[in-house]
């Protein structure tokens, strides 16, 4: 069956991209066996289907783009790579980032960018850190207690409380241990502002969150002034995998794991040190009952930075 889907993929169904995806999500392992048919079919999208490549198919993957003549799929395979975070990608990803493959010209990210684009980042000299948590839970929502909250400085819309979660509760703690951060995380943003560019917040652990002076205004911002969502998520259900948030469809908000972008990747870095921020929630439009599009919760806990952006198609 996997075999057919597969087959029909190659063959541009993408009800069948669509189920293998479905797939990647619920189940990775599933497809392992798969992906040298997969890669050897040229099915290279969405790059989370080889999220359980082994060492034989991302070896392939790296003498396809070492040989120079793979340079119109020079994007899709490094992306692949980046989605397998694997030691063997990290090497070559490394190499290239000072010696470039064949094609690069034609990129917009250089090698190690990949990386980030499958939830981690890799740095020159050896380090690598996972942006993304292990473990995932469903996200509810449920009504925000009343509260008066401070202006937006941009649109004077009152600001949103994007999250208030307590390290207190083991799934909080559990799904933010990747980020380092114990305490009550309160993330409070502009709902509408946050749809034109990443805004920053300065948190502390005590549920602190004040506006950073940081954020800096696009000058294609629109300033209307609105009530945000009066809805609060609260942590439900463990999800089976680290990928099933879903930033399409209703139930698909989720604390921890692995987001579901709806563009490119987009770990923004952190303000006070510049360093890739860790993923934290996604909240589904389609959950705060407007249907469109997600906002993504990002966190630098050393620093106590927090960013919010927005994505749609
Ligand atoms: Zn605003
Ligand atoms: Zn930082």
């Amino acid at each position: 069956m996997l075999e057919d889907l597969v087959r029909a993929a190659a063959n541009d169904d993408w009800d069948a991209v669509h189920e293998l995806e479905k797939i990647a999500a619920a189940d990775p392992g599933s497809l392992a066996g798969h992906l040298p048919m997969m890669l050897d079919l040229g099915v290279l999208w969405p790059p989370v289907l080889y999220r359980a490549a082994g060492d034989d198919v991302v070896s392939q993957v790296i003498d396809r783009i070492d040989s120079g003549d793979a340079s119109d799929q020079l994007n899709h395979l490094l992306l692949i790579l980046g989605h397998t975070r694997s030691q063997l990608a990290a090497q070559a990803l490394r190499r290239w980032e000072t010696s470039p493959p064949a094609g690069s010209d034609q990129l917009h990210i250089t090698a190690l960018a990949y990386a980030l684009q499958g939830g981690w980042a890799l740095s020159r000299d050896g380090a690598s850190r996972d942006l993304c948590s292990t473990t995932a839970f469903e996200l509810t929502m449920s009504p925000a207690p009343a509260s008066q909250s401070p202006a937006c400085p941009w649109c004077s819309s009152p600001l949103w409380t994007v999250l208030d979660l307590d390290s207190d509760l083991d799934q909080v703690r559990e799904a933010l241990v990747h980020t380092g951060f114990t305490g009550r995380l309160r993330v409070q943003t502009c709902f509408l502002c946050s749809c034109y560019t990443t805004l920053y917040s300065q948190i502390t652990s005590d549920g602190g969150s004040v506006w950073s002076p940081h954020n800096t205004a696009p000058s294609y911002l629109r300033r209307s002034t609105e009530e945000p969502p009066s809805l609060l998520p609260r942590v439900g259900s463990r999800r089976a995998t680290p990928y099933q948030a879903d930033a399409w469809h209703e139930g698909g908000s989720t604390l921890g794991g692995h987001p579901q972008w709806i563009q490119d990747a987009e770990h923004a870095d952190c303000t006070s040190c510049g360093q890739p921020m860790d993923f934290v929630a996604l909240i589904g439009g389609a959950d705060l009952g407007f249907g469109e599009g997600a906002y993504y919760v990002q966190l630098h806990a050393p620093c106590g930075v927090a960013a919010v952006c927005y994505q749609q198609s």
